[in-house]
This record gives structure tokens, C-alpha cells and sequence, in this order.
């Protein structure tokens, strides 16, 4: 039989994503061959992240802050604000180098069958943003190319479709059922680039056929009940 505190680090590491049950083992094992101020600093920088790090405020990005680097930096463009899921989509996006405005995360996207609807997502906090902060001209759906992905960017595009901004999403070169997380900078420079108006026809939201800055096709603007 395992010693108790070695089976509860095994069965803590077993929760970590792509840990199963022989690599939470590997794991446990290596910690405690490690020198001990090597397996003590592990334990505190978790410690430190998790009490340390919360959601910024504004954009609900992770900073030790009230509001996080990018929302305080004056030279981002106060006219974009993009969209994205998870706070490491907001890294991706700052590494690519291709994108200048602010961010908003979501922390998750609509998935009725792990029963996340849209009061588990940083939905309201966006559409009170969008209210109140009238420098926002577009909106850059930038979310998964999966059916959550999907199901989410249509969720938030009907409900902006009156309000006063053009609501975009990243266009072609997505790998389909790819994260943000795992496209490179290139493929991510080319979607942004790419990115097309969302508009609304009788059968909900459709991506027009122009750039964000072409005129909408007429006829394509009525809205279904
Ligand atoms: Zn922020």
C-alpha cells in the first residue's frame, strides 16, 4: 500500500489536464526525488499564482491588478475589442504581434451538455461594456473554431445585433475544431486580416461575403423574430 500523502499528490496531479493515472505516478515519484527546495518552490509558486492572480476588473484577463497591463495601456485602440474564450487566448493573441485593441474574455464558451449557459461566461460584464464605453466601434468574435466556438459567437452576435458596432469574427485559415492556443502567428495574422461582418438573415447569423468595412449586401440585414 502507497503511503496516504503519496497516493493524495497522485490523485491531485490525476486532475491536471493529459494527467492520467501512470503520469500522475511518474510525477509523484519525480517530486519527491527533487531537492527539496525544488519540490517546496513548485508548491509555493502555485500557491503564490493562485492567491496572487485574479481577473482584471475590465477585461477579465488574469493580473495581479485591478485592471491588467493591456486595459491601462493608453496606445491600445479603445475602437476594437476582441473577443476570445480563455485568458491564455489573450497570450496567443499578444505573441502573434498582429492585434492593437483590448480584449474581453469570456472564461468559457456555451456548452449545455457540461452545462455552462451564459451566466457562467463573462457575457453581462461585456454587454455592460459595450453600453458604457462608446469608443468601441467593432466587436472581434475570436473564439474556437469548434461547435461551442460557433454556438457562442452567433449567442453574442444576436445580442449585439442592434446595437451600434460592427460585430466581426476571424475569418478563413482557423484550423476547424482548432484552438486559438495552438494557431501560429501567421494563420492568426491572416484571420484577423480575413475577418468577416456577422450579419442576420431569416436563418440567424451568417458571416456576409465582404470585409468589415465593405457595405452589407442589400437585403441582408432583416432580422428574424
Ligand atoms: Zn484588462
Amino acid at each position: 500500500m502507497l503511503p496516504r500523502s503519496l497516493r493524495e499528490l497522485m490523485f491531485r496531479l490525476q486532475k491536471l489536464p493529459g494527467v492520467g493515472p501512470k503520469t500522475a505516478a511518474r510525477l509523484a515519484y519525480h517530486i519527491l526525488s527533487m531537492r527539496e527546495e525544488e519540490a517546496i518552490g513548485l508548491a509555493e509558486a502555485i500557491l503564490t499564482a493562485r492567491r496572487r492572480i485574479r481577473e482584471c476588473s475590465i477585461c477579465h484577463a488574469y493580473t495581479e491588478d485591478e485592471v491588467c497591463p493591456i486595459c491601462r495601456d493608453p496606445h491600445r485602440d479603445p475602437r476594437q475589442l476582441m473577443v476570445v474564450a480563455w485568458p491564455k487566448d489573450v497570450d496567443a493573441i499578444e505573441k502573434s504581434g498582429v492585434y492593437r485593441g483590448r480584449y474581453h474574455v469570456l472564461h468559457g464558451l456555451l456548452s449545455p451538455l457540461e452545462g455552462k449557459g451564459p451566466e457562467q461566461l463573462r457575457i453581462r460584464s461585456l454587454l455592460e461594456r459595450l453600453k458604457t464605453d462608446e469608443r468601441i466601434e467593432e466587436v472581434i468574435l475570436a473564439l474556437d473554431a469548434t461547435t461551442e466556438g460557433e454556438v457562442t459567437a452567433n449567442f453574442i452576435a444576436r445580442l449585439l445585433r442592434d446595437a451600434p458596432l460592427t460585430v466581426t469574427r476571424l475569418g478563413y485559415g482557423l484550423p476547424v475544431g482548432g484552438s486559438l492556443e495552438f494557431t501560429d502567428e501567421l494563420t492568426l495574422a491572416r484571420a484577423l486580416e480575413g475577418r468577416r461582418k456577422v450579419e442576420f438573415s431569416a436563418g440567424g447569423a451568417k458571416e456576409a461575403k465582404e470585409k468589415p468595412d465593405g457595405r452589407p449586401e442589400e437585403g441582408e440585414t432583416p432580422r428574424s423574430g
